[in-house]
């Protein structure tokens, strides 16, 4: 068996032993004489597959008891629509639009309610986090049901190291491709969203992280679908109907894995080496062109280009001779995006930053 060097940007890269224990468990789920994918989500066993991912959770990120812990299906994306339907309460909220999803999020957000763009760094590319002042000087005025923001723009590998300061005002953030990937201070926020699928387990489970005093007696607006009423999910532990079972089985393990490697903040430390691998490359680089702003950068998604798509193209396919996959940028960017997530080992990055350095003495030579 020969395993690549996988810098996808979700579905992604999961650690190798969360999926030899999976392989080991899948016929008989300890001694259940059936598999997890096979059993009843109300049964003792997925009980406590559930009940073990919440709590390795909370211990992992800190989780304060006055915040529930939604495990939901329809990724990032119903969220999108899931955040205005239950926050919009009088009906305004404020964008920071930092990039696609960001952008995604406040025009799904329009059809439930005013959503204002705060500030927005579509002008220059999304290339950088957008001034964070105006969210600051809107939320003080108090009359925004929440702050919104990207807070890792895995399209263009853009990340926010500071927050907004709102206030009273709650900060909601999809932080699906930085999850995991260093401490968060939760109490900061008033809701939390990540798909799994890009550093927390598979595709198709959702983590909500959301205050209790954020879900009132229900949604706000009387049309959300029940299944996105984050009141009931929270009410019925998650299972108003059947969850992603084998899912949240797999994201169990893979927090139980960062548990063991020594938490987010041994994530971060690893994160940042690997980042710091690349950019240093990057910035000594006569070829490749970081494309995000240095104060901008994120520690999850590194983008970057040649000076041409034909170099570009070489150097793809270049990789994927050396075992290299998943590092094609984004189709809206084109150029290069490495994805480092948790479970991409230095030595992947190495092998990568050799191969960089290679195809940069090639080309000079030429
Ligand atoms: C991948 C991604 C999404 C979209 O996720 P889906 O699960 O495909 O809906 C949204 N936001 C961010 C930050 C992402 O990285």
């Amino acid at each position: 068996m020969q395993r690549v060097h996988n810098f996808s940007a979700g579905p992604a890269a999961l650690p190798e032993s969360v999926l030899q224990d999976a392989q080991a468990e899948l016929l008989d789920y300890r001694g259940c004489g059936m598999s997890i994918l096979e059993m009843s989500h109300r049964s003792h066993a997925f009980s406590e597959v559930i009940q073990d991912a919440e709590n390795t959770l909370r211990r992992l990120v800190g989780i304060p008891s006055n915040y529930h812990v939604l495990f939901l299906q329809g990724g990032a994306t119903l969220q999108f629509a899931g955040v205005p339907m239950n926050l919009m309460r009088t009906g305004r909220a404020g964008y920071i639009v930092s990039g696609n999803f960001a952008r995604l999020a406040w025009q799904e957000a329009r059809k439930y309610g005013e959503a204002e763009a705060l500030s927005s760094s579509e002008e220059t590319g999304f290339d950088r986090i957008p001034d964070l002042a105006p969210a600051a000087e809107r939320a003080a005025a108090g009359d925004l049901d929440y702050v919104y923001i990207c807070q890792n723009n895995t399209i263009f590998g853009t990340m926010f190291s500071t927050l907004p300061d709102c206030g009273a005002t709650p900060l909601v953030a999809d932080v699906s491709s930085c999850f995991l990937s260093m401490p968060l201070d939760v109490e900061r926020y008033g809701l939390i969203y990540a798909g799994a699928q890009k550093n927390a387990g598979p595709a198709g489970v959702t983590v909500v992280i959301v205050r209790d005093d954020l879900l009132g007696e229900g949604p706000a607006l009387a049309c959300c679908p029940s299944y996105m009423s984050y009141r009931t999910q929270a009410d019925k532990d998650s299972m108003m109907n059947t969850p992603n079972t084998f899912g949240i089985y797999l994201c169990g393990k893979v927090f139980r894995w960062v548990e063991n490697e020594g938490g987010l903040a041994a994530m971060e430390k690893r994160n940042r080496q690997k980042a710091k691998t690349l950019y240093d490359l990057l910035d000594r680089s006569e070829i490749f062109v970081p494309t995000a702003q240095p104060e901008s950068r994120s520690i999850s998604n590194v983008t970057f280009r040649c000076a041409t798509p034909e170099l570009d193209e070489a150097f793809i396919s270049g990789a994927r001779e050396r075992g290299i996959e998943g590092i094609k940028g984004h189709r809206l960017v084109g150029g290069m995006r490495a994805s480092i997530y948790n479970a991409v080992s230095q030595a992947s990055v190495d092998a990568l930053a050799a191969y960089m350095q290679e195809f940069e003495e090639s080309r000079r030579s030429n």
